[in-house]
């Protein structure tokens, strides 16, 4: 039996003593353009932050920033983040020079681990076998089987874009290219967890996964056009994506729905998968039970996880790509006086300092900690401002998880495998409570 492995959670890095202990850069090479046009992406709508640009990463400007991380790590490892928009809309030898420069600049016995989050659709044989050849982690975003990827999944001409990632999914994996799925979670998909999960485990035999809730915000101002998407509109209104407002659009999954889904997909995971499949959720829950870090949104503090845009503004977070969370330029300033600004700082405080008195007395506040700040939109029951709109959800999932959640906890501290937790479970069913542990 296998150990339960760590997610693929962003790595943690110890850096020189400017910075925090750690922090994870995602780096935007093209902005937020992509050639497709899903229909929940808020971040389509960002390129209005830059009118004008040629949202490309120059070459001087990789250098810079390739340079800068490399001497800023002091840790044997350092991690390189290609994100979007769709990152591979730079072309293969943007990224062969980025290989190259990173092998100019490294320290003595640094490795570099690569990872690009893309949509699939631009992947051919050449791209693969430069992900084999340096060992990048693909993020592949996919939503479900065709008929719920298709759904928001689109091309700028409306079609979905399900085959094209199919494909993508089939040459990578052929390739041995470790690939961790993305999945959002939508109104379209929300409703079928295991139609969603068994499409991953049995027919794409994925091993590693995570589901994202898709929470696109608006006033009633926006609600109409927002829900009408995010790209572009030749000749029409388009509104910019902000964290603002307390309604959702109707793409948006619901709490409830939300919490659910998890529930749903756990039960089957704990019953037969532990230790085979790695759902990004639920290693960090455990991390959490463990006491251990975890993924930002359910840690206490965050403010590690940055973003680099394609002209060198830093900004605080991937969800924050607004103004009043700009912390510089790295063509200006060195990236770790803005990864250590006293700005940064606060927004990872801001996190546990913003709970809500109902989020301090919550039960399960150890796992959850409010989860992620920009969800903190509605009221509490007796009116404070600031709960997580998906915290109904979250009660729900880690009440129903902590049993088995306790039980992996004790069987990992005792120096066991945390997959005896199907046995014990299995046991309990049959004979009622086990004292195994
Ligand atoms: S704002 Fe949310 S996503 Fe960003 S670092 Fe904090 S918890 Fe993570
Ligand atoms: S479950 Fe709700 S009340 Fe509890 S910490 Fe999370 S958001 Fe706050």
């Amino acid at each position: 039996m296998k150990r339960t492995k760590p997610t693929k959670m962003p790595p943690i890095r110890t850096s020189s003593s400017r910075t925090p202990l750690a922090f994870h850069l995602l780096v935007k090479p093209t902005g937020a353009v992509c050639n497709l046009d899903c229909k929940y992406c808020f971040f389509l709508s960002k390129e209005m932050l830059y009118p004008g640009s040629s949202f490309r990463m120059s070459d001087e400007l990789l250098k810079t920033y390739i340079r800068e991380l490399l001497d800023a790590q002091r840790m044997p490892e350092v991690s390189i983040n290609w994100q979007g928009g769709e990152p591979t809309l730079m072309g293969l030898d943007f990224f062969q020079r980025s290989v190259d420069d990173v092998e100019k600049y490294k320290n003595p016995g640094q490795k570099v681990l690569y990872t690009i989050q893309t949509n699939g659709t631009k992947l051919d044989k050449d791209w693969v076998a430069f992900f084999k050849q340096h060992n990048f982690l693909v993020g592949l975003s996919i939503d479900g089987p065709k008929e719920f990827h298709d759904a928001y999944r689109v091309n700028k001409g409306g079609q979905g874009s399900f085959d094209q990632v199919l494909k993508a999914w089939k040459v990578l994996t052929q390739h041995g290219v470790e690939v961790n799925i993305l999945s959002t979670v939508n109104a379209a998909n929300a409703d079928h967890p295991l139609e969603v999960y068994h499409f991953f485990r049995d027919e794409l035999k994925a091993q590693y996964m995570q589901f994202i809730p898709i929470i696109e915000r608006a006033t009633p101002e926006t609600l109409t056009l927002a829900n009408q998407g995010w790209g572009e509109r030749p000749g029409a209104e388009r509104p910019l994506y902000t964290q603002i407002g307390e309604l959702v659009t109707e793409r948006s999954v619901k709490p409830e729905q939300f919490g659910r889904f998890l529930i749903t997909i756990f039960d089957e995971w704990v019953q037969r998968d532990v230790g085979k499949v790695f759902v990004q959720s639920f290693d960090a829950a455990l991390a959490n039970w463990l006491g251990q870090p975890s993924l930002c949104i359910f840690q206490r503090t965050c403010g590690e996880a940055l973003v680099l845009e394609h002209n060198g503004d830093l900004y605080s977070c991937d969800h924050f790509v607004e103004p009043d969370y700009l912390l510089g330029n790295i063509r200006k300033t060195h990236m770790l006086d803005l990864v250590s600004s006293d700005q940064q700082k606060k927004f990872g405080q801001d996190k546990f300092d913003t709970l809500p008195q109902f989020c301090r007395q919550c039960e399960v506040l150890f796992a959850c900690y409010g989860e992620c700040p920009r969800n903190r939109f509605i009221h509490t029951p007796d009116g404070e401002p600031g709960l997580n709109y998906l915290c109904s959800g979250y009660k729900l999932l880690f009440n129903h998880i902590n049993h088995p959640m306790r039980i992996m906890a004790q069987l990992l501290r005792s120096g066991r495998y945390a997959d005896e937790v199907m046995s014990i479970l299995a046991k309990e069913e049959m004979h009622g409570v086990s004292d195994e542990i």
